[in-house]
């Protein structure tokens, strides 16, 4: 698979300070900020630094040492806001089946209330 990255997308720009953010936390290589529109009490985006569009394109070719702060930085937010005791929910969309709005990697963090199932039938 072969991934084309648009520098143009909102979250590149929001890393290159074009446009402002409400920072949860900040790392060397991943940013995690309140959701613009806030679909749960607790709705957080974590996005690594570098320009990659989608899980799987970061899983197979972001750096160790990327991936890792990735990791720990979601780790993080989720013991900074407290959703670990009641439960919270985890959610990167890829591509059109999944209909990604913003074409740079980014996971949404869910919590603050009961999140229903999963998915709806089609
Ligand atoms: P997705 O459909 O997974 O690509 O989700 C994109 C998410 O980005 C949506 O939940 C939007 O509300 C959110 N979003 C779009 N623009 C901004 C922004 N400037 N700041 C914070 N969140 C944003």
């Amino acid at each position: 698979m072969a991934y084309t990255y648009d520098p143009q997308n909102i979250f590149a720009k929001i890393l290159r300070g074009e446009i402002p953010n409400k920072t949860v936390l900040e790392t060397e290589h991943t940013l995690a900020f309140h959701d613009i529109y806030p679909q749960a009490p607790v709705h957080v985006l974590v996005i690594p630094k570098g320009p990659y569009v989608t899980y799987d394109h970061f899983c197979a070719e972001a750096s160790d040492a990327e991936i890792v702060d990735y990791a720990r930085t979601v780790a993080r937010v989720c013991d900074m806001l407290g959703v670990a005791e009641d439960g919270w929910r985890l959610i990167s969309n890829a591509g059109a089946n999944a209909i990604q709005e913003v074409p740079h990697l980014h996971v949404h963090i869910l919590g603050g209330r009961n999140l229903g199932r999963m998915l709806q039938p089609a």
